[in-house]
């Protein structure tokens, strides 16, 4: 193991900065009791990617990201049994070349396993990552380590727990075989891609929104099952269309002071960039995941019940479209949609779900980012949820509200860790403990 002394902590987009007195990266899961046991405060990180400040800001870290090996398979039952530092292109690609798919991918693939799961990471068209697990070994505040099983009460709490009741060490995942997905992309008008939502939800094997604010229009991506071998004609789009990334950063440079030119930086990327239609083929992480990202960002995300989401995206659309207003928002606002789950901290808690994306391309400058502010008031008016790796305002009063489990949840954690080991001052606010 090899232990740091006395440093700075900076997350992936350099929004988050805490200095810290040891830092352990570990290989072991004995590793990783000792230090749980022996700290007095101590928090766990992945790939530091998440806008949330929840992964630092106490003496102890430990970085996950060394604990990262395959450990098992089970042939017959389609199991897959690995360290929660992997990182998921690493558990992604194992899984693919067993012939197996994990059925719903986030659009990333540099996140660890342990962290995606904490914050309750999703994709589109099936249920959070985390719905997919069947066995997790924690250890507790204690050092002690705990094996719950998919059929354990303490599951359902545990599968998005935001590294508060423990550490993840192992994780089992229940695969499906894998399937070929015939992808097509073209622009939509709001009207058309809003109408009969549920249905298309449930006709599409995959469904994605990247929908473009200010312009009227989404991007919509579709896809349906196909048997491997069966050909598609393939149109990737124009060439150019690498760049969309680059030319957004130019575009949105300024528009933190003049909030306004958003609305027409949006116009021009729309027409450049999400104009053409496109055909292709692939498994579900070779077709619809990013694989490289030329910069960072920053982002919210918020989700509501599927029977909100026309009036959330009516106000959203009515407030962001006012001149008066400073809330112009990046392309795109990512909608995407979520099968309800039983995980009490999930998005999706006994709801089929819509998640909305909110980002910032200019990270630096996210604070002055009025839409955040704006988005949040107008999903938390409606009941809408935060995704927890993501930045947002609400705190325990909020949660109180909008999770039927919250404070099941909140009793449960200070069981299992009573004297607050494992809080830093960002989650003291959230779960409001002294
Ligand atoms: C470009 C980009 C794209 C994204 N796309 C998506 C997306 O498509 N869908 C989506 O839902 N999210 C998405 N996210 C959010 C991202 O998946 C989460 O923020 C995720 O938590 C980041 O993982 P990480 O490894 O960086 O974890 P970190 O940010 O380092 O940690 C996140 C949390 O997990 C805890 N943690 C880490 N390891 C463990 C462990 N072993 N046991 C217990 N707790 C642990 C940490 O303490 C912390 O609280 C995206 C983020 C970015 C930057």
């Amino acid at each position: 193991m090899n232990k740091l002394k006395n440093g700075v902590w900076v997350s992936w987009n350099e929004n988050i900065k805490h200095d810290y007195n040891r830092l352990y990266e570990i290989t072991s899961e004995a590793e990783l009791q000792e230090i749980i046991k022996n700290s007095k405060k101590v928090r766990t990180f992945g790939n530091k990617q998440s806008s949330a400040d929840i992964s630092a800001g106490v003496d102890a870290l430990i970085d996950i990201r060394n604990y990262n090996k395959i450990i098992s398979y089970n042939e017959n039952d389609r199991l897959i049994t690995v360290q929660s530092g992997i990182k998921l292109v690493d558990l992604i690609e194992a899984v693919e070349s067993k012939g197996w798919c994990i059925p719903c991918l986030p659009d990333i693939n540099t996140v660890t396993l342990g962290g995606a799961l904490a914050t309750g990471t999703h994709g589109t068209s099936g249920q959070l990552l985390a719905s997919y697990v069947e066995n997790i070994r924690l250890v507790l505040a204690d050092g002690s380590i705990k094996d719950v099983d998919k059929n354990d009460e303490l599951m359902d709490a545990l599968r998005v727990s935001i590294g508060t009741l423990g550490v993840f060490s192992t994780v089992t995942f229940k695969c499906e075989e894998n399937y070929t997905l015939h992808i097509k992309e073209r622009p939509e008008k709001d009207a058309v891609w809003m109408s009969n939502l549920k249905e298309k939800i449930d006709q599409f094997d995959f469904l994605r929104v990247l929908w473009m604010p200010h312009t009227g229009k989404g991007y919509v991506i579709t896809g349906d099952k196909i048997p491997e071998n069966q050909p598609v004609t393939v149109n990737n789009g124009p060439s150019y269309l690498k760049y969309r990334r680059d030319v957004s950063k130019i575009l949105y440079k300024y528009t933190h002071v003049l909030p306004w030119l958003t609305s027409v930086a949006n116009k021009i990327l729309a027409f450049a960039f999400f104009n053409s239609e496109k055909e292709h083929k692939g498994s579900l992480y070779q077709a619809t995941v990013t694989k490289s990202r030329g910069s960072t960002l920053e982002l919210a995300e918020w989700t509501i019940g599927i029977d909100n989401f026309p009036a959330v995206f009516k106000e959203l659309k009515h407030v962001i479209n006012n001149w008066g207003n400073k809330a112009f928002i990046h392309i795109p606002m990512d909608v995407r949609f979520v099968k309800k789950d039983s995980s009490w901290l999930s998005y999706a808690y006994e709801q089929d779900t819509v998640t909305v994306g909110c980002v910032s391309r200019n990270a630096k400058t996210a604070d002055s980012y009025e839409a955040f502010k704006t988005v949040e008031n107008i999903f938390i008016k409606h009941g809408g949820r935060p995704h927890w790796g993501k930045r947002f305002k609400a705190k325990d009063k909020e949660f109180d509200t909008l999770y039927p489990k919250w404070n099941d949840f909140k009793k449960l954690r200070q069981e299992l860790d009573p004297t607050n080991k494992f809080l830093n001052n960002y989650l003291k606010k959230v779960f409001n403990e002294a």
